[in-house]
């Protein structure tokens, strides 16, 4: 175990030494990743060059000053059932009518998704060619801006969900302050991460340079805690094994000024210590991976034959899987 002091403080509790769990990203280039002794949160630190940074997002800025972007119609297909999936996951919180903001909306698929089942819902994303086309394809109200640059009035919606976008922020806790601010008393925010303690990556795939935090259940609900929300419910989804916590305003903002966990730096460090790269291609899990990625993959190629639209494409698929607001209503 490498012990050594940090450049960024530890996010949760604010300790300044933690220990080293990688040295290199899945590409295998430089990147120092840390375990906070303390409190079990990981983070990338120092953070990564901008170099580094940018490579990770070319396809995205190319995208952004060309200000268009055409998903393929198998990648249209995909994104739907997710954004179906995802819909699903939390459809008993959701009624017509509320008012919903995906932050990170990409496409524009799940607010396409939540609008289609009668909700108010429209996104924020910072990608230009995103934005756009979830505004003209989709017709998805999307703010096009960084979420801390977007001036929204205090308690405005009834459900913010933020999926797979937390770990990219360089202040996690700030983040999730500043959503609920946005959040109605009785609203719901929903954060979905990847979990730091999923082992179907290989180790050396563990550490992306375009995550700066990495999770699991303990530190993502304790960070809600310190940005004045309580835990609604938590669990783990998809086989991926992806913290998914539903969080609502704290009715009093619990004043709680001790954020270590030393029993889940333990429980990180033993997960991330155990899962060698031996273990992992010991294990089933790398070959049941693929093969589910290859039935996928050809489970889309069929699906998308033909000429439809992305529209058509998303609106077939919503109306095999969800039941509309009008049957709702009915
Ligand atoms: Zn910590």
């Amino acid at each position: 175990m490498t012990l050594v002091s940090c450049s960024t403080p530890c996010n949760l509790c604010g300790s300044e030494h933690a220990e080293q769990v990688g040295s290199v990203d899945r590409d295998g280039q430089p990147l120092r990743t840390v375990l906070c002794q303390n409190c079990g949160l990981v983070w990338t630190d120092p953070r990564p060059d901008s170099q580094q940074t940018r490579k990770f997002y070319s396809e995205e800025y190319r995208l952004q000053y060309k200000a268009t972007y055409v998903p393929k119609r198998k990648h249209v297909y995909r994104e739907t059932l997710r954004a179906i999936a995802r819909y699903q996951a939390v459809a008993s919180l959701l009624r017509p009518g509320m008012k919903l903001l995906d932050v990170g909306s990409g496409g524009g698929f799940f607010p396409y998704v939540a609008r289609q089942q009668g909700l108010d819902a429209q996104g924020i994303e910072p990608n230009q060619g995103f934005a756009e086309y979830a505004q003209s394809t989709f017709g998805v109200p999307t703010t096009n801006d960084f979420l801390q640059d977007v001036n929204i009035p205090q308690e405005c919606f009834d459900f913010i969900s933020l999926n797979h976008v937390l770990e990219h922020v360089e202040d996690p806790c700030a983040t999730l302050a500043q959503l609920r601010k946005w959040l109605k008393p009785d609203g719901y925010l929903v954060v979905e991460v990847p979990n730091v303690e999923a082992t179907y990556h290989a180790p050396q795939n563990r550490y992306h340079v375009g995550h700066l935090y990495n999770f699991n259940p303990p530190t993502l609900e304790l960070l809600g805690t310190k940005a004045g929300l309580t835990v609604h419910r938590s669990k783990l989804v998809t086989s991926a094994d992806h913290v998914h916590v539903t969080f609502r305003p704290a009715a009093v903002n619990v004043q709680r000024n001790d954020f270590t966990m030393p029993e889940n730096y333990r429980r990180v460090a033993g997960v991330l210590h155990r899962h060698t790269t031996l273990r992992h291609y010991a294990s089933p899990v790398p070959y049941q991976r693929f093969v589910s990625k290859q039935l996928q993959y050809l489970t889309e190629k069929r699906a998308v034959r033909g000429d439809s639209g992305p529209r058509e494409i998303a609106d077939s698929l919503i109306a095999e899987h969800l039941s509309t607001a009008a049957r709702h209503a009915a």
